[in-house]
């Protein structure tokens, strides 16, 4: 296989090319960091729009060498970071097979998010007995939320840097192609450097066994996610010595999320993340910054500025939550159980590839129906902040656009890869994502 057959250059770009990708490498994480500064104890939140200070926003914000320079922060961000990582490698689990790459081969996979997770809990266990209940961890974290969002911006930045220049180092064995060629992101291998590494040159970057994409993925972010949110619960209960239920309620719907990901971890292998999405800075910041430090705001606000909903508004919520995972949980298992072979009855549309589209049960409702039922569950979460500040509503315009910019990939995918079918498809299933809306 030649080289330009192995890894064809990119000549359609995404996000408007190289000044998107700028815009939203500085962009985003400033939003990240004025979300979370908005959120903050000591910013009055409750009247968003009335009370809104700029000048606070910028607040405690320090220099940029402190951030570069501040020890004490490096070395428990990259023992986490690193410390995972060990963990990731040594701890059991399944071993599986990615999907099929372009030089034939496929890159084996340890899936052993259960075991990291049982290891976890066992440490904030024993921590929580030998502090007393004091855990100063959670409180660091908790003290030093926009400081560490800043850390992992940086370390986002670092590590896509790091990956994109190890995507030109030949590597050590020969690949299934017969050369030492690295296998590239269809889409990140431009030539301009600036698209590229925001984008992902390298598919796949791995340290020896640890295969990074899925590891930042899975561990650092995710988990990251979850401890802010237990700080705030913790936090929250040693100064008032009790818990309100609305904060009670997001740690619960948020965390039964997180472990529904860890229980089904493999899912992960095939999609488009992993399968076909370079690893830049895009993903090293959704994965390391964004997800923790914005998906944890609803438990942030809360713990600042606490809300009793109720047995009616708690039940609700709930209720919104139980609809929303149904809905994604179900459609997700349909569609994998149908492409297994085991739902022949179902009605379908045959490809000229073999495959066939399904467009029976939740999969005739519209096109993605399983994202629906996850923006409904980030409505579950977001409810949970009343009314009161449209800042902790950031989460469902941010998921839905993220939904919307994924089915558009998707769709422009499907069509190339099932053309006159698709088309039938998309006739058979007119909607996109929300049936008769969209
Ligand atoms: P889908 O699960 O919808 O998978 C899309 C792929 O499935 C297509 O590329 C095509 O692949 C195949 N396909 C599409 N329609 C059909 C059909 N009718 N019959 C058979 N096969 C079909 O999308 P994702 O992989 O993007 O998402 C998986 C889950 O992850 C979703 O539930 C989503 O909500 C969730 N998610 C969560 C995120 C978060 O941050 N919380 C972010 C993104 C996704 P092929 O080429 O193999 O035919």
């Amino acid at each position: 296989m030649s080289q330009s057959t192995l890894n064809p250059r990119t000549t359609s770009f995404e996000f408007s090319g190289v000044i998107g990708a700028l815009s939203i490498s500085i962009g985003l994480p400033l939003v990240c960091v004025v979300l979370n500064q908005l959120i903050r104890p000591d910013y009055y939140i409750k009247g968003f729009f009335s009370n809104f200070d700029f000048a606070q926003l910028w607040n405690n914000i320090k220099p940029l060498n402190w951030y570069l320079t501040n020890c004490e922060m490096w070395t428990y961000y990259l023992a986490w970071f690193f410390g995972l990582a060990v963990l990731d490698v040594t701890l059991p689990g399944r071993n599986m097979f990615g999907v099929e790459l372009r030089d034939k081969t496929k890159l084996p996979y340890k899936i052993n998010g259960i075991a990291i997770s049982a290891t976890m809990a066992l440490v904030v266990a024993a921590r929580w007995q030998l502090t007393g209940g004091q855990m100063p961890e959670l409180q660091y974290l908790y003290d030093h939320t926009v400081d560490l969002c800043i850390i992992t911006i940086i370390f986002s930045f670092l590590l896509s840097v790091a990956c994109y220049a190890s995507s030109f180092v030949p590597l050590l064995k020969k690949n299934g192609s017969g050369t030492r060629e690295r296998i590239l992101a269809l889409g990140g291998n431009s030539g301009n450097p600036i698209y590229d590494w925001f984008i992902g040159r390298e598919l796949n970057p791995r340290l020896g066994p640890l295969d990074i994409k899925m590891f930042c993925e899975l561990r650092p972010g995710m988990l990251l996610w979850l401890l802010i949110n237990l700080s705030c619960l913790h936090h929250q209960y040693l100064k008032t010595g009790k818990i309100n239920d609305a904060l009670l309620l997001v740690n619960l719907l948020q965390g039964f999320y997180i472990f529904d990901g860890v229980l089904n971890e493999e899912g992960v292998l095939t999609m488009m993340d992993i399968t076909t999405d370079g690893f830049g800075f895009m993903l090293a910041f959704g994965d390391l910054t964004l997800v923790p430090f914005t998906y944890s705001l609803q438990a942030r606000y809360l713990s600042v500025s606490p809300i009793e909903l109720g047995r009616v508004y708690f039940t609700a919520i709930l209720g919104v939550m139980c609809v929303g995972y149904y809905i994604f949980h179900s459609a997700n298992k349909q569609k994998s159980e149908f492409r297994q072979g085991k739902l022949p009855n179902l009605r379908s549309i045959d490809t000229d590839r073999g495959t066939k589209l399904l467009c029976d049960g939740w999969w005739a409702k519209s096109q993605h129906i399983n994202y629906f039922g996850d923006w409904l569950i980030s409505w579950s979460w977001c409810l949970t902040t009343g009314f009161q500040t449209p800042l902790t509503y950031y989460y469902v315009l941010y998921f839905a656009t993220l939904l919307i910019h994924r089915q558009i990939r998707d769709e422009l995918k499907c069509k190339h890869k099932y053309g006159a079918s698709w088309v039938k498809y998309e006739t058979a299933v007119p909607y996109k994502i929300i049936p008769y809306v969209y």
